[in-house]
């Protein structure tokens, strides 16, 4: 609905003639800022209201309700207060096409596809220092990858390279009880043919001499930890409880 006529008069009202020139110089900014905001608002309009049916598409309304409810953490997002620290200082946000408080706010507004095609939600490092920092305690990295594993289950691959390395890196831990350096290269090097196996290969074989020379990784294979069976049945009970599946 647009505003009565008199809405600038109402917000920036005009003031008297005796007072202090400051005062008169703050009121016409005032008064400029409620132009500035009453022409945006009244001009955009007509040209942000795409048909009911794009709209429909564009906006899911019940996101947030999907979000609290399969993402693990997704409820801590309601005691955000869009104060943008976490942005702030996240280490990555100028390379994300959303920051964290960005995503938040793109949930309660329903921008479902947005958001878990965001490839913001993956190139999180758990860093830490957006939870550490918020000032509502809200976790952010916790939301970040209960985020990302649910766009992953659900079939939204934005970064395929990080899902694959995440997806080897996942199964070391569950044969072995660890990382397994050579296992996971491997697998991840030859997601895309022996031919280009061979050139990662390559590319990376000063690393991992260097890290034989170190003891930091064995030719041999890697052999399972002691309680692997108890750690396994820990992982899986995890899955079983855990949010971020799909469906
Ligand atoms: S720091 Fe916390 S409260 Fe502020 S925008 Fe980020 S999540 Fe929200
Ligand atoms: S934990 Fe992730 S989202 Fe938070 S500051 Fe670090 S990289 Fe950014």
């Amino acid at each position: 609905m647009s505003p009565p006529a008199d809405f600038r008069g109402v917000s920036a009202p005009r003031r008297p003639k005796t007072r202090d020139r400051r005062r008169r110089v703050g009121a016409e900014r005032n008064q400029t800022l409620s132009e500035s905001a009453m022409t945006e608002q009244t001009s955009a309009a007509p040209v942000a209201s795409p048909p009911p049916s794009e709209r429909t598409a564009a906006y899911a309304p019940a996101f947030a309700d999907e979000v609290f409810k399969n993402v693990d953490s997704g409820e801590e997002i309601k005691t955000c207060m869009q104060c943008g620290v976490c942005a702030a200082s996240c280490p990555l946000s100028l390379v994300m096409d959303f920051s964290p408080r960005k995503i938040f706010t793109m949930i309660r507004a329903g921008r479902r596809d947005e958001v878990l095609s965001s490839q913001g939600i993956l190139l999180c490092t758990s860093c830490y220092a957006c939870k550490v920092r918020c000032p509502r305690k809200v976790p952010v990295v916790d939301v970040m990858h209960g985020l990302a594993h649910y766009a992953i289950n659900l079939g939204y691959a934005t970064r395929p390279l990080t899902q694959s390395f995440g997806t080897h890196f996942w199964g070391s831990i569950y044969k072995v009880g660890r990382i397994d350096e050579k296992e996971v290269s491997r697998k991840y090097f030859f997601r895309d043919g022996l031919v280009k196996a061979a050139k990662y290969g390559l590319q990376m074989a000063d690393i991992g001499l260097a890290l034989m020379r170190r003891r930091r990784m064995k030719l041999l294979p890697e052999r399972p930890i002691r309680g692997i069976v108890d750690l396994r049945k820990m992982l899986d009970k995890a899955a079983e409880l855990g949010k971020g599946r799909a469906g």
